[in-house]
């Protein structure tokens, strides 16, 4: 179900719970900003959830309580993921969804990172 996408934060969603270690996921990457695992449900061959460490509800949480340091860092991290999965050549889709009309269904900010294949027209 989707979720608002304003505050207050849940501590205990999903992502959350995966940052401190309470339930598992299939790292991909992690440095001092953000955590980068598997879809559970992969859309895409490649399609990889970047998270920042900190907690945001939304994409507009982060810009406007992130500090620049933190969002040059999760934006930076993002783009290392990419190459490192070797999306650059072929491409791929970076997105995030906000609130009921994105669907978004996870209250934690996060980057979908999607590649492997010829993606969908946008919006997928
Ligand atoms: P949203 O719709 O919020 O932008 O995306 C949430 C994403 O999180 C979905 O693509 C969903 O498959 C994924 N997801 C939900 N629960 C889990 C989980 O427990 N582990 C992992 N790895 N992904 C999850």
């Amino acid at each position: 179900m989707a979720v608002h996408g304003t505050g207050p934060y849940d501590p205990d969603n999903i992502f959350a719970k995966i940052l401190r270690g309470d339930i598992p996921c299939k790292k991909v990457f992690e440095n001092e900003w953000v955590l980068a695992f598997h879809d559970i449900a992969p859309k895409a061959p490649v399609h990889v959830l970047i998270i920042p460490k900190k907690a945001y509800v939304s994409f507009i949480d982060f810009s406007k309580n992130a500090s620049a340091e933190e969002i040059a860092g999760v934006m930076q991290s993002a783009g290392r993921i990419a190459a490192d999965l070797h999306l650059e050549d072929a491409g791929y889709r970076l997105i995030t969804n906000a609130g009921q009309n994105a669907g978004q269904e996870v209250p934690h900010f996060h980057l979908h990172l999607m590649g492997g294949k010829a993606l969908p027209a946008f919006p997928a």
